[in-house]
Parts: structure tokens; sequence; C-alpha cells
């Protein structure tokens, strides 16, 4: 088989082999004689890459990496790329989903080179033996079970994070999440559905109130634009069609914290608060939810003590956690006590060989953080904040905050301006922590921007290895020949509802207001992502929003 397959590689024009075999034997032996088959298609001589996951990071990865370099093979267990930007919109239904994914095959589609794409979840790295094991459930294999391994020269890590529950019992079971396709669209049925009910007959005012009542746990961006979203479609579009019930409805969003928005700057952190005021959004902070039940949401606040609202529908949306696979590999990597891959700023994950992460399952570590351009710090119970201009973030586990304390004292206990404090001190501080973590936003920004940093280093790879003492080698014992990834940040928008947008640019600049919605669209329609938005504009009462 081999023999065949060299001589076909060395003929030119030639494509594809087919063998004709004869008995079971022969056939196992030829489909199992992988080093054949990559001979066969002119892949024997590079090097293999393996992707795990479709989205921002290794989408962007993708984008960008020369296929014909390398032979490429991706596992995930969804075939597709999400613009998550716009999946709050699709779960009343301003954006349809097939609007906002992108099938990973079209991505390498007419490209030169190897590409194998596996929907299957990835559940162990074996970084000693090279080795990835997989499950599939779309199908099953020889052994019946749907599980197989892949063999890499260098692992690309980018299965991104999961829902943060902080383990809050009830939440898995009795709360919606908003981190894939099929939850926006679970959320627009069960909203559609909360409706239907509070419309039956034979139902109290009160139990039409609790089937109307839509609670969102967590003020951070994904909360705050649900919550915007889910306003606007009630008032524009379900209030017409369900006119006996509106009265009924309420939208509240639960944030732990002082404010809502706390990454963004005051200013629109205080827009946002006052609009959900306006516009009658329920704005329970210091409220810390303890437990979910099918009927109602347990909360403590330190004046109210423990109150339980009866709710419709929930929207669980509090960060996001480390995915089990990224655990045992932390674990394996001797990384246990992190919340993220620690990687190096190459994007190499710290203790082990070719292996790379990026995105929101990664973190850079380093030793040193300059601290000139602080920009605001923000400190829970359990960790501090430390934004400097919106470009990166520290987090400080609670373990680490000692000599912090002091210098964080604040009326309110919640925040504090980094301006207020003396820098001397801080810096001071901040040398006492044995091992700091330098860590960038986990947002959709930083892990395309990694991805296509990767990209470009692979492609330059081999032409280093052959010219090592070229331009591209920062010479000198130790240096890398690339230069380390640096984040660029573009600024952040936040919407809120009623053609609204906060945003916030680099370099302090800060616009809220129907302008800045027109920038949010063009930055999106520039990415030939917001054209339904358009339509969703024109159409004050779609009827298909309505059908889930
Ligand atoms: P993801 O995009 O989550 O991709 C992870 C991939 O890994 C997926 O394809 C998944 O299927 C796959 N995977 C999971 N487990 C496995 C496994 N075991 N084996 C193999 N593959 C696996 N960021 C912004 O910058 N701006 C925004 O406006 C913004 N809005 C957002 C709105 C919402 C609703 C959400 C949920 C997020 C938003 N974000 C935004 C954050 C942004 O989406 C994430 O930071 C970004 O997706 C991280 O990219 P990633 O590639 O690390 O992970």
């Amino acid at each position: 088989v081999r023999r065949a397959a060299e001589a076909v590689r060395r003929t030119p024009g030639w494509q594809k082999v087919v063998f004709i075999v004869a008995g079971a034997g022969t056939l196992t032996y030829a489909c199992q004689d992988n080093r054949a088959l990559q001979i066969c298609d002119g892949t024997g001589n590079k090097k293999k890459v393996v992707i795990l996951g479709t989205g921002w990071a290794s989408a962007s990865f993708l984008r960008n990496i020369d296929t014909s370099l390398y032979d490429i093979h991706v596992v995930s267990p969804r075939n597709y790329f999400t613009f998550t930007p716009l999946l709050p919109s699709v779960t009343c239904g301003t954006v349809e989903a097939r609007s906002i994914v992108e099938p990973v095959r079209n991505i390498v589609r007419k490209r030169n080179g190897t590409f194998r794409f596996w929907e299957a979840e990835c559940f162990k790295i074996d970084p000693t033996n090279k080795k990835v094991h997989c499950r599939s459930d779309v199908g099953t294999n020889i052994d019946g079970n749907g599980e197989f391994v892949v063999d890499y020269d260098y692992l690309i890590v980018g299965v991104g994070a999961r829902p943060n529950t902080f383990n809050t019992p009830g939440v898995t079971e009795n709360c919606h999440f908003l981190k894939e396709v099929e939850d926006a669209q679970n959320i627009r049925k069960s909203v559609l559905k909360c409706f239907e009910r509070a419309s039956l007959p034979n139902l109290s005012e009160e139990e039409r109130r609790k089937n109307l009542h839509f609670v969102v746990i967590g003020g951070g961006p994904t909360g705050v634009e649900f919550a915007a979203e889910l306003h606007d479609f009630v008032n524009e579009d379900l209030a017409k069609l369900y006119p006996d019930v509106k009265k009924y409805v309420n939208i509240s969003v639960i944030e732990a914290g002082g404010h809502i928005l706390t990454m963004f700057d005051k200013r629109i952190t205080q827009f946002a608060e006052e609009k959900f005021k306006r516009d009658g959004i329920d704005l329970k902070t210091n409220f810390k939810v303890v437990k979910v039940s099918d009927k109602d949401i347990t909360m403590t606040n330190p004046a109210t003590g423990e109150i339980a609202v009866p709710y419709g529908m929930a929207v669980w949306s509090t960060g996001v956690g480390t995915r089990p696979i990224i655990m045992d590999f932390m674990k394996q990597v001797g990384q246990e006590d992190r919340r993220a891959l620690a990687t190096d700023e190459w994007l190499r994950v710290q203790g082990c060989e070719d292996v790379y992460a990026l995105g929101d399952c990664a973190t850079i570590a380093q030793r040193k953080v300059m601290v000139c351009s602080c920009y605001s710090i923000f400190k829970t119970s359990h960790r501090i904040t430390i934004s400097l201009y919106g470009t990166l973030e520290l987090y400080l586990k609670s373990n680490q905050m000692k000599g912090f304390n002091d210098l964080l004292k604040d009326s309110d206990g919640n925040s504090k301006e980094l301006k207020e404090l003396n820098i001397e001190q801080f810096k001071k501080a901040l040398a006492q922590v044995d091992s700091q973590v330098k860590m960038l936003p986990a947002t959709a920004q930083v892990a395309a921007q990694e991805g296509s940093y990767l990209a470009n280093c692979f492609n330059k790879m081999k032409a280093c290895e052959e010219n090592p003492e070229g331009p591209l080698r920062i010479r000198g014992a130790g240096r890398h020949r690339f230069k380390p990834f640096r984040y660029r940040h573009l600024g952040q928008f936040a919407p809120l509802g009623g053609e609204q947008t906060a945003c916030q640019l680099p370099g302090d600049w800060v616009h809220v207001g129907h302008s800045t919605q027109w920038l949010w669209y063009s930055a999106y329609a520039r990415l030939g992502k917001a054209i339904h938005l358009w339509k969703g504009l024109q159409q004050p009462i779609d009827s298909n929003r309505l059908i889930p």
C-alpha cells in the first residue's frame, strides 16, 4: 500500500489513488495504515496541527493559517463558528440564528492543503504522547463508542469556557444560559411560552404575574444586553399581540455587586442604570442568588436577608468558568491552582511542549506587570480586577490580596478609582504578590487577535527554522524568534436597548446614545453580519420574530 502510495505521489498530476483490495485483513491494513494515506494526499512530510474548537480563537487561527504548510485537523462538537456579539439579538428574533453562524468548512474552502474536521468533543489531552482523545455523538466507530484518538505535532487549544454557576443549587436545572445558538433559540421559545401560559383562561393574577416575570442573573454586558433586548421585544412586539397580559410583565436584573456593567466607565454604568430605571426594568444590585427552584429564585441581601421571588423564565449570565477538559489538562501540567491555562507571551502552554492555548480557556501569565497607566480597580469578595485602560486586566485571587487590602478601602467596599490611590504604594503591594497573573479580558476581541497572531507565527515558522539568523530572529540567549503577543484594544460596546448603545473607545472616549448605535451597527456590518438587523429595524412587528 505504501509503495503504491509513493508511486502515486511521485507522479505529477495524480490527485487520488483507489486501492482495490481483497479480503478483510488487507482492507483493515489499508485503512489503518495512516502513513500510506498521508503519503497519498501529500501530507506525509508536513507537520500535523490539531485545533480544538471552532470559536473565535480557533476560527481566527484557521482564517489566517497557510493551509498549504500544515496538515490541519479540527476537532469540535459544533461544525460552525458563532458570532457571539449578536447572540443576545437572536433571543428575541431581531437577528436570525443562521445569520450569525458560519460553517467551519467554509472558512478553509478553496484553499490549498489538507483540512479535516471531526465533529466531536475532546475529553482528554495527553501531552506526553502528543495525542488527544475524542468522543463523537454524531456516530459510532468500529468499536461502537464514537471514541477515537488523534495524534499531533502541534496542538492549538481553543475550547473556550463554560457558564459559571458558582455551584449555586438549581441553576443548571432551571435557568437558561446564553452561550450557544441553541441557548438563544431556547430562550426565544421560552419567552413566547411564558406569554402563552399567562394568556390561558382561569389563571389568577398572581400566576399571570409569575409567568411573566423574566429574571436575568448577572449585570455584565451579556445580561444587560439581553435584558434590554427583551424589554424592546416585549414593548414593541409582544405588548401589541398580548395586550391583555401586558400589564403583568416584569423584567428583573439581579446583580451581586453594587453596580451593573462594572467593566465599563462609571458614566456608562450610571447611564445604563438610569435608563433601566426609566424603562421599568427592576434592577436589584447587591443581591446574591443562592438557590433556584422551578418556582422561585432565592437571593440574599445584607439589608433584606433572604427573599424568594417567583419567576416565569430565568437567564443565568454571571461570567465564565473552566471546562472539565482544561481542568484535567491543568492538573497534568502542574497548573491545578489556576482558573485558566497559563501560557507565556507566545501563547505556549507552560509545562509542556508544542501545545498552544488561546481565547477564553487561556491566560498569559507573567511575573511583572507594568503599573503606569492603571485606570480603575474593582474588588469583590473573591478577586480584585485591575483594569489598565481597558487593555488588560489583572485578577488576583483572595489569597493573593494581602498587600492590597489597606489600599482598597472604599465606603461601599466595592470599587475605588486607582487615580485616588498612591501609585507607589500600589506598586509596592503588587511586588508582594508572589504569583502575578496578567490576564486579558475574556472577549472575542482578545481571542481573535490571539488566533491571527499565532497563525502568523506558524506561517513564518518554517522560514525561521530554515533561516535562523534571518531578520525575524530576535537574537540573544533565551529570546524567542517571534515578537510576543500584544493585545490591541479597539474599544467596547454595550447595547442598552431603545436604539441606544454605550461605547468606550481607547483613550477614555465614552459615548452613549443613538449615534453610537449606528457606530455599533457599522462595526458589525463591516463584519458582514448585521444585514438581518436592518430587516428587523424596518419591520416593527416581524411575524417571524414570534415563531421560534
Ligand atoms: P468560544 O468562542 O466559546 O469557542 C470555543 C469552541 O470550542 C467552540 O467551538 C466549542 O464548541 C468548542 N469546544 C468546547 N469544548 C470542546 C472540547 N472539549 N473539544 C473540542 N472543542 C470544544 N466578546 C466581545 O469581544 N464582544 C462582544 O460583544 C461579546 N458578546 C458576547 C455575547 C455573548 C452572548 C457571549 C456568550 C459572549 C460574548 N463575547 C463577546 C465573548 C466572546 O464570545 C468570547 O470571549 C469568545 O467566544 C471566546 O472565544 P474562544 O474561541 O476562546 O471560545
